[in-house]
């Protein structure tokens, strides 16, 4: 029986797909920190190279992708989609449920998928140098690995408590060139008058983004990097849903009952549903289903309005639901569900009633993460199982129904660097 679709090389979607134009009600123009007024390009160029101000705002349904993009995408793309039998096995469920591989990258999640597109533009404008900010170490590996295919500088500001905590990924960053500071740092202004008032601040990740922003804005040789929320971001990942719905099609599957995806910024769950959200908003049968942990539900309990992206506030205002600007998530161990917006897309369908959310506490996640590993072999990051337990309840409900349904979810990423959370769950040292 085949179990696994793998496309050819040649297969990697041309372009991505903007799901902007498609939206019932549209988005909202993203507002400049200071005045409040919308934000034009020319506000948002100090940061980011035109190409990408472009795709942010674009209204055209498809971009296509450069081939310099394509080339390193190549190098682990087109990704697989399984069948997980094993797991449909265990659980005694009619359902066919499908995964997403994308823990297959040299970074070992999505994260690269834009990565790279975002050190390319920068690249091909004459930028040598980017800054931007890391959680648990996920976007700061994939941007330091993207910057070393295309001769950039990478300055990674690696919040401090896990740069003290979780040193291999900081030595991955390392290993592809990257420069990695504990953030607080005395770098920066922001860094500084947070040292003076506590030398041992743990930092977090609105503290780091406001960091790499003021390391970009002073320097004229420098952009920042963002790896999730805005709109480009979103469009990059998008390669991801374009290649499932290929995959499925010759797994004889016109369309999933449900796309699932861990929503943190929501780069990932936007890159496998999107292609999936146009045949919903055009009628089609199709649930889609956000996933975030209860300790910061973003999409479940936070109010829909304009905030800034970090807490110094130098980031401009979008439209989204969060839980405020200044909100502090608990330590779990999925650092990079610990953010307290999400992408205006994401939040968009969401409020529209497109898109569902649900929360779990993190003991039930690694119950599931486990049962995943016992089963189907792969061990997937705490992120990532946020998503593995959404996949499993809707398959024991289609048990309970009788129903054949079709669960498509995203494997955003393994958990071979987090196995010190595996150690806490099974150990019995796990908080909710
Ligand atoms: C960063 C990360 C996430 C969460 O980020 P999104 O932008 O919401 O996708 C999820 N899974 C993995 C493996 C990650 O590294």
């Amino acid at each position: 029986m085949t179990d696994r679709w793998v496309l050819d090389q040649s297969a990697i979607p041309s372009a991505w797909f903007n799901i902007a134009p498609s939206l019932p009600e549209p988005l909202k123009p993203p507002l400049h920190p200071a005045t409040g007024e919308p934000a034009g390009p020319e506000d948002l160029a100090p940061l980011f190279p035109m190409a990408l101000i472009e795709q942010e705002m674009t209204p055209q349904e498809w971009i296509d992708i450069p081939g310099e993009v394509l080339d390193v995408l190549r190098i682990w793309r087109p990704t697989p989609l399984v069948r997980a039998t094993r797991l449909e096995a265990a659980l005694g469920t009619p359902a066919k449920i499908f995964f997403k591989d994308e823990s297959v990258s040299p970074a070992g999640s999505h994260k690269p998928n834009t990565a790279v597109p975002q050190a390319f533009y920068n690249k091909a404008e004459g930028i040598p140098r980017l800054s931007t900010e890391t959680g648990a170490g996920q976007w700061g590996s994939a941007l330091s690995f993207a910057g070393s295919q295309y001769d950039l500088e990478v300055q990674v500001y690696m919040v401090a408590v896990s740069y003290k905590q979780k040193p291999y990924r900081r030595v991955l960053m390392e290993t592809w060139g990257g420069s990695v500071v504990p953030s607080p740092s005395d770098l920066t202004d922001v860094g500084k008058a947070v040292l003076a008032e506590n030398p041992d601040h743990p930092g977090s990740l609105g503290l780091a983004i406001s960091e790499a922003i003021e390391d970009a804005v002073k320097r004229e040789d420098t952009h920042y990097s963002l790896g999730s929320v805005l709109n480009h971001v979103i469009l990059h990942q998008t390669v991801i849903g374009l290649e499932a719905k290929d995959q499925l099609r010759l797994a004889g599957i016109e369309s999933p009952d449900v796309v699932i995806g861990a929503c943190g910024g929501g780069s990932n769950l936007g890159g496998i549903s999107l292609p999936f959200a146009k045949d919903r908003i055009e009628g089609a049968d199709v649930r889609l289903l956000a996933v975030e942990p209860e300790s910061c539900p973003t999409l479940t309990q936070g109010r829909y309005e304009y905030d800034f992206g970090d807490v110094a506030g130098m980031t401009p205002k979008l439209e989204m639901y969060t839980l405020g600007h200044d909100f502090v998530p608990p330590p779990i161990h999925a650092g990079g569900l610990r953010y307290h917006g999400d992408s205006p897309i994401i939040s968009n369908l969401v409020k529209n009633g497109l898109m569902e959310a649900v929360a779990y506490p993190q003991g039930k996640v690694f119950e599931a993460a486990v049962q995943f590993a016992r089963t189907e072999g792969l061990v997937p990051a705490p992120e990532t199982s946020h998503a593995v337990r959404a996949a499993i309840d809707e398959a024991l409900d289609a048990k309970e129904k009788g129903e054949e349904r079709v669960i498509l979810f995203n494997y955003s990423g393994h958990g071979l660097l987090d196995l010190s959370a595996y150690d806490d769950y099974l150990n019995g040292r796990l908080s909710d």
